[in-house]
């Protein structure tokens, strides 16, 4: 997959080609997988979550704990610019979405049940994210 700086501007029909369709889905549809099923919720190497659609670095290993919900959790994003918190009624009931900063795509929600000191519990879809291991 191509991992340029004008993710912006792509197309849904070139996210739909460049993407496999369950990240597609997630990514593009803000879609849900199904808990306990991604590939990273226990993973515990050192390293850094980026975007799995455009590369963009979000969340830090120092930040991922295990929150019990069965998807990838964080206490705190690897700098605020890094993602963009939207309101999302959709269920019914408030819940704060997020998304990458650089491309919009969706990665998960944010609740304010997490550990101190931040509070917060970035909950992720491990399909949204890839993970690149670094020492
Ligand atoms: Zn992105």
């Amino acid at each position: 997959m191509e991992k340029s700086d004008d993710t912006m501007s792509k197309t849904d029909d070139q996210w739909r080609r460049e993407l496999p369709p369950e990240r597609y889905h997630v990514l593009r549809e803000a879609g849900t997988e199904r808990p306990f099923t991604g590939a990273l919720l226990h993973n515990e190497q050192t390293g850094v979550y980026t975007c799995g659609a455009c590369g963009n670095e979000l969340f830090r290993s120092s930040e991922k704990f295990d929150s019990g919900s069965g998807w990838p959790s964080f206490c705190d994003p690897i700098a605020a610019s890094a993602v963009t918190l939207l309101d999302d009624d959709s269920l019914g009931t408030r819940r704060t979405e997020v998304r990458c900063a650089r491309c919009g795509s969706h990665l998960g929600h944010v609740f304010d049940d997490g550990p101190q000191p931040t509070g917060q519990r970035y909950c992720m879809n491990s399909l949204a994210l890839d993970f690149q291991k670094r020492s």
